[in-house]
């Protein structure tokens, strides 16, 4: 009998290619609508036996990430071992996160190391919750980590965790991030949202209604990313803004350069951009870096698949 004692996933980061925002929830969340998109900007976590519960992280952002039970991918190890019993599954977990996707950078990295720590820990403990009930733990740790298990194109509603794949033909297209020096808090970015829509004359924030955007859905379905390009939003696109004023010169900058489309990721301070075709990707990659608007540049495709295991090896 061969005893598995450890086992890596993969996890993709997220773009919302629309994102909705409406008024505050009571429990402080905010209603949203939104088209999330995985892209081949992995996480790649490993949760291993051992005798108390630890976590390392290295690589992008590592020193910026929490290293006790607060890091998401631990806290969502812990919700998992409520779920399951017996065998080693009492036992601790060693985590080693090796990160990609910048922190805090609007690409819900944490989320993604939180899906792929579930789906890693019910292998290594062969726990065998199916994708349904995984995704129901997930939506207990954070809004955007059901998605992340899930992947692919999907429209999140709720806080981003009631998920709706999308259909849409198997067109991959060409995304160029560009990353920028430091990070913005996701609750001072809607923060300042709410703020900036208190001061709007006339639309206080209960007035928004966050609805699907049918011409973004269309764009999907026709699989045409000039016509992608032109539907991509972000409601936090202004509040990001005005907090990280520099981001407009970015996004400016990539228009410039040809870019189908560009927008804020999430509550940033990523900026994104659509390419349209994998030659001007490169083209767009490679002018970016040398206008000195962002910290370095990565050229992703999307969709791609949730958070997977890797098998191992030999
Ligand atoms: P959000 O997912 O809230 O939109 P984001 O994508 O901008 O946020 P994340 O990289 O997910 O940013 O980090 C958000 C916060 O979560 C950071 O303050 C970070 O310290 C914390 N965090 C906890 N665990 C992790 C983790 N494993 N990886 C990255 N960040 C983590």
């Amino acid at each position: 009998m061969i005893i598995v004692t450890g086992v890596t996933a993969r996890v993709p980061a997220k773009l919302n290619l629309q994102l909705a925002v409406g008024p505050p929830r009571a429990d402080g969340y905010h209603h949203l609508v939104t088209v999330f998109h995985a892209v081949a900007l992995f996480d790649e976590v490993t949760v291993e036996v051992a005798e108390r519960d630890t976590v390392t992280v290295t690589g992008e952002g590592a020193s910026t990430v929490p290293h006790d039970g607060d890091n998401l991918a631990l806290r969502a190890v812990a919700a998992l071992r409520k779920q399951v019993r017996g065998g080693n599954r009492a036992a601790g977990v060693r985590v080693s996160i090796a990160k990609r996707i910048p922190v805090a950078a609007g690409l819900a990295g944490g989320s993604a190391d939180a899906a792929a720590a579930l789906v890693a820990a019910n292998e290594l403990w062969t726990a065998g919750l199916t994708p349904q009930r995984l995704a129901e733990v997930a939506a207990t740790i954070g809004s955007d980590v059901a998605f992340a298990l899930l992947g692919g194109t999907a429209v999140g509603r709720g806080r981003g965790e009631l998920l709706t794949p999308a259909l849409a033909p198997a067109t991959q297209y060409h995304w160029v991030l560009a990353f920028a020096e430091g990070q913005l808090s996701t609750p001072k970015v809607y923060a300042a949202l709410d703020r900036l829509r208190a001061a709007e004359s006339g639309a206080p924030p209960a007035q928004h209604h966050p609805d699907l955007d049918a011409a973004l859905m269309t764009a999907l379905r026709s699989g045409d990313a000039a016509r992608l390009g032109r539907a991509l939003s972000n409601d936090l696109q202004p509040a990001a803004l005005s907090l990280y004023p520099a981001l407009r010169k970015t996004l400016a900058a990539g228009l410039e350069l040809g870019a189908l489309g560009a927008l804020v990721a999430g509550s940033g301070p990523t900026c994104v951009f659509l390419a349209a075709s994998a030659e001007r990707a490169l083209e767009l990659a490679v002018s970016l870096s040398g206008a000195g608007v962002c910290r370095s540049v990565a050229r992703v495709t999307g969709p791609v698949p949730g958070a997977a295991v890797v098998p191992a090896q030999g």
